[in-house]
């Protein structure tokens, strides 16, 4: 049976694994953003792949958990430790 501190020591973990992926989240859809830009009208296109990419980056911050909710685990998490 695991202890108090090995109890909150793997939360802090998953809660690190929460930060990593907020950030890369927020990257993959500026960088989708980005190249739809770049790629103008065509890029809206369903048609192009690039749509698709938009599409699939968009939805990383919603499914799964939405960032507001990682966040706010986060946030007690941080609150917690003090
Ligand atoms: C393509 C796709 C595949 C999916 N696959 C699965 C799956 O395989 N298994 C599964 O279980 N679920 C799956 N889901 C569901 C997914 O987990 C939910 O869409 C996700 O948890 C968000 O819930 P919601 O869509 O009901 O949005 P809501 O909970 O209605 O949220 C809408 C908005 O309000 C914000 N919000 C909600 N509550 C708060 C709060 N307390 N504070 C601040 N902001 C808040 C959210 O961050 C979001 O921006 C899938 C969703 C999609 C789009």
């Amino acid at each position: 049976m695991e202890n108090d501190s090995e109890a909150s020591n793997k939360i802090r973990n998953i809660l690190y694994k929460f930060m990593d992926y907020c950030y890369l989240f927020f990257f993959q859809d500026k960088v989708a953003t980005e190249c739809l830009q770049l790629h103008g009208g065509l890029g809206y296109m369903l048609e192009y792949p690039i749509a698709r990419a938009f599409l699939d980056a968009r939805v990383q911050p919603i499914y799964g958990g939405s960032n507001e909710i990682m966040k706010e685990l986060i946030a007690r998490q941080i609150i917690s430790d003090k």
